[in-house]
């Protein structure tokens, strides 16, 4: 019987599973592939995480993340706006980020099993049973699903936004090209956006979000990129330059922005599982990262005695809302203007009048920086002295 089983070894799962370990719980993480692997990211971390990961031992620029405090929106017709990003951001590889997280998680007593496809959660009377790779099972008292934003667990769980089609495709590269470190750009084009920005080792990471409509009517990703992305000169540019550290692009289907539960059955939902924020807002991987050390500071009260079961699923889902519902909001708001040729290029000219409005919405979408203190250190304390007794 494990204390807390978490299903899913991105950012939410991770944050999760290193609190959780570090104050002495017995966890078990069970991700899906094998560290270090790519995905389908933007690679952009807002540095309101910033205080955070210092705080459980992980120092972004000792592993070469880049410092991002520019922000540069371009349209199909070639209009730009560059505005300053107030609270700014690095660039870091979805590739090491992640793996350096598994690494501290596994310092921290956290059983890592990589490999491992969890396939069913069962709820029984005061535990859960998690089955995994067809044969493997495991029990425990508490589950955390942070499978991401969609996945065969889902439908597994007979979660309903799945009823809603997802109409955007993710597709993304790592390159080598000259572009200013201390910059993203977001470039738009018809039917989607490409944001562009540094991460260590001098590589960029170029990253797309498409409508599936758009692909399907060029055939490829090579015509995609050809007829569409092209019309945008500054992306003419980037390509054309541009040299791909690997073959073939990461490609991703069925991007959801649906409404999500934060708990079902039990089961605490967390990071994109439990709600996605459009990725032009560049902070989905604080989101993530906020909301495990949110649940784990929740969890941990509760192993303290402070709060009953219900309680948390209660505190969860009411502390969930007060810190993300509105971000996701803006988020849903701000991607409308995104996609369409001239409702980008209305919204870029409207900005440029008045950059002093584009800074406050993007603020809307962040939030204020955090550490561990925040969220866990007290009720860590009271655990470990339980724990002790
Ligand atoms: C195109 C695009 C660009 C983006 N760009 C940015 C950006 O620049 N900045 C930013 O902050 N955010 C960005 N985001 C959002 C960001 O990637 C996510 O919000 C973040 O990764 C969420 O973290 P997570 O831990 O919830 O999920 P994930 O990082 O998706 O992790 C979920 C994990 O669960 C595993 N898993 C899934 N199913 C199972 C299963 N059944 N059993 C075991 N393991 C399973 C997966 O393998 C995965 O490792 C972008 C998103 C997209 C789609």
């Amino acid at each position: 019987m494990y204390d807390f089983v978490i299903i899913g070894g991105g950012l939410a799962g991770l944050t999760t599973a290193i609190l959780l370990g570090k104050a002495g719980g017995k966890v078990l993480l069970l991700e899906k592939n094998q560290y270090p692997f790519h995905r389908v990211c933007g690679e952009y971390v807002s540095n309101e995480v910033l205080p955070f990961l210092e705080s459980i031992g992980f120092y972004p620029f000792q592993w070469g993340a880049v410092a991002i405090n520019r922000l540069l929106v371009t349209t199909p017709q070639g209009r730009a706006i560059e505005l300053p990003l107030q609270s700014g951001g690095f660039g870091i590889s979805r590739y090491l980020f992640d793996a350096q997280l598994a690494r501290i998680a596994a310092e921290h007593g956290v059983e890592v099993l990589q490999a491992c496809s969890v396939e069913s959660i069962e709820p029984r009377e005061g535990y859960f049973k998690v089955v995994a790779n067809k044969q493997r099972r495991w029990n425990a008292l508490w589950v955390v699903a942070a499978h991401g934003k969609r996945s065969a667990l889902d439908k597994s769980l007979k979660r309903k936004f799945l009823a809603q089609r997802s109409p955007y495709v993710g597709v993304k590269y790592h390159i080598e090209i000259e572009h200013k470190q201390d910059l993203i750009a977001l470039h738009n084009f018809e039917g989607g956006y490409c944001g562009i920005s540094r991460i260590e080792e001098n590589k960029s990471c170029l990253c797309y979000l498409v409508t599936r409509q758009q692909l399907k009517k060029c055939g490829s990703i090579e015509q995609l990129e050809r007829k569409i992305l092209h019309q945008n000169p500054f992306l003419r540019e980037i390509f054309s330059r541009a040299s791909r550290l690997y073959s073939a692009p990461k490609v991703i289907n069925e991007i959801s922005f649906a409404t999500k539960t934060v708990h079902e059955n039990g089961i605490l939902m967390c990071g994109d599982a439990a709600g996605m924020i459009a990725p032009l807002c560049g902070n989905g991987m604080a989101m993530a990262i906020r909301s495990g050390a949110l649940l784990a500071g929740l969890l941990l009260q509760h192993q303290a005695g402070n709060i009953s079961r219900t309680e948390v699923y209660q505190q969860y889902a009411l502390q969930w809302r007060a810190l993300f519902a509105r971000r996701l909001w803006v988020g849903r708001q701000i991607q409308r203007f995104f996609g369409s040729t001239w409702l980008t290029e209305a919204f870029v000219s409207f900005f440029q009048t008045m950059p002093w409005l584009a800074t406050w919405l993007v603020r809307q979408t962040h939030g204020a920086p955090f550490d561990r203190q925040t969220y866990v250190e007290d009720n860590q304390q009271v655990y470990q002295s339980k724990l002790g007794s």
